[in-house]
């Protein structure tokens, strides 16, 4: 089967709650697993290894001859998805480092154009920018040659733009481990994974019965596990789906099209009624801990214990939140799919997300406004729902889209009431102004 006509997505399958030794038996391979990654990090992360992260087979054969395995006890069906973990977040970082020299190159107005054809040249070539980096001799790339430029300014402003910022990668959670598929077994509603005993297997009951044949991943939660399994999805073809559809995204309307049509229309009640529990539920929390800080002082521990453990217990305010987060997302994937049996597209124009560098950090308070939260969330469905429908997604960038009138491309202001443009008297919601422009810019860069 090619490629293009399948995705992979996400199925998760949960464990029935598990016995504490069978707990800690994952604890433990998890830890050693966050050793092995932290390991490849140390060693493989620096400017030495950029050219050797593809294909990795060096890297993954001397971290395996390294005695690591055997010291730590890990079986290798842990061992080997740890390494290539590793390298896939080493190279992430190394994405990540060429997009931000990339913006860096486009904004310094030292640069010719000519200089900056080198250098975005040379961070594609991984061979050649880890000669530049090491100082070693390289052959000049096709692209670069004739190029009137000072090479040695440009490579010295690589290496330093490089080292500076470039990332010590360290390993974040220590709760998941990845378990290649020569590691476990299904049989009769449970999985069996490798133990530190060879030939001796874990038994983890579960709750439904799905079966995988892939490399899985392993979270692990309070008291259960869960259990990321990757499935082929064929994607889908709809030869009635022929419509150019502009989108505003929007804190109360989830959707709002340029045709007018609106989805997700109560998105932003939901969320503010939601963020109002939470912020009255945490106001009484404050309330009850100061009680319970001021007990403790004055010796009363047997008030202060009762009190604790009726009312600022997580479990039951985690579970509740959960709950509501969960029923929002039911909510933003049925009116996604209600916007694309209706609208038929075969493109959706969306304006790209601001990013966070840019904008104020938000105020303490403003982390509850749970819309704000489930942005990058729908975002990523609408996004995925693309994909498995082949349907184009275009990203435009939104400047001037919220500000310029739609009708008459002045200057608007935007109040609690909407948009309004003095210029040509056009009043209409934020969001469907909004949409219309990204229709207009769409449409005036082609
Ligand atoms: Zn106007």
């Amino acid at each position: 089967m090619p490629a293009e006509d399948t995705i992979t997505k996400t199925v998760w399958q949960y464990s029935e709650p598990l016995p504490e030794d069978t707990m800690e038996f994952l604890k433990g391979i998890a830890l050693d697993y966050s050793k092995v990654k932290s390991y490849t990090y140390n060693r493989y992360s620096g400017i030495k290894s950029l050219d050797r992260l593809t294909p990795a087979f060096d890297i993954m054969r001397e971290v395996r001859q390294s005695g690591l395995r055997a010291q730590l006890g890990l079986p290798s069906a842990y061992f080997s998805p740890a390494i290539v973990d590793a390298v896939a977040d080493i190279k992430g970082m190394w994405g990540m480092l060429k997009n931000k020299l990339g913006t860096l190159i486009t904004a310094n107005e030292n640069l010719s154009d000519e200089d900056r054809i080198y250098l975005r040249t040379v961070m594609r070539l991984d061979k050649i920018y880890a000669a530049v980096l090491r100082d070693e001799a390289y052959e000049m790339p096709r692209k670069a040659k004739g190029l009137s430029i000072d090479v040695e300014r440009l490579n010295n402003l690589l290496r330093r733009l490089t080292r500076r910022h470039l990332t010590k990668l360290e390993v974040g959670s220590t709760d998941y481990f990845c378990i290649a598929s020569s590691g476990y077994t299904y049989r009769a509603g449970a999985i069996y994974i490798a133990s530190r005993t060879s030939k001796q297997r874990i038994e983890l009951p579960l709750k439904d019965s799905n079966v995988c044949r892939r490399q899985i991943r392993l979270c692990i939660r309070k008291d259960y596990a869960a259990l990321a399994l990757p499935v082929e999805t064929k994607v889908k073809k709809h030869a009635d789906y022929n419509n150019t559809v502009y989108i505003h995204i929007g804190y109360q309307d989830m959707f709002t099209l340029s045709n007018g049509n609106v989805y997700g229309q109560s998105l932003g009640g939901m969320t503010s009624t939601e963020t109002q529990r939470l912020t009255d539920k945490n106001r009484e929390r404050a309330r009850i801990r100061a009680a319970y800080q001021q007990s403790m002082e004055s010796g009363d521990g047997k008030k202060a214990v009762n009190m604790k453990s009726n009312n600022l217990g997580t479990v039951k305010y985690d579970r509740r939140k959960e709950k509501e987060r969960a029923k929002t997302e039911v909510f933003i994937n049925t009116e996604i799919n209600k916007m694309l049996a209706a609208e038929k597209p075969n493109r959706i124009v969306i304006t790209r997300p601001i990013s966070i560098n840019k904008t104020k950090l938000p105020a303490k308070s403003s982390n509850r406004n749970m819309t704000r939260s489930f942005n990058g969330y729908i975002r990523d469905r609408l996004s995925y729902k693309c994909r498995i429908n082949s349907i184009e997604l275009v990203e435009i960038n939104s400047k001037g889209t919220g500000t310029m009138c739609s009708q008459c491309g002045a200057e608007g202001k935007r109040s609690q009431d909407g948009f309004y443009c003095p210029e040509c008297g056009y009043a209409s919601a934020i969001s469907i102004n909004g949409a219309k422009n990204i229709e207009k810019k769409y449409n005036k860069k082609k």
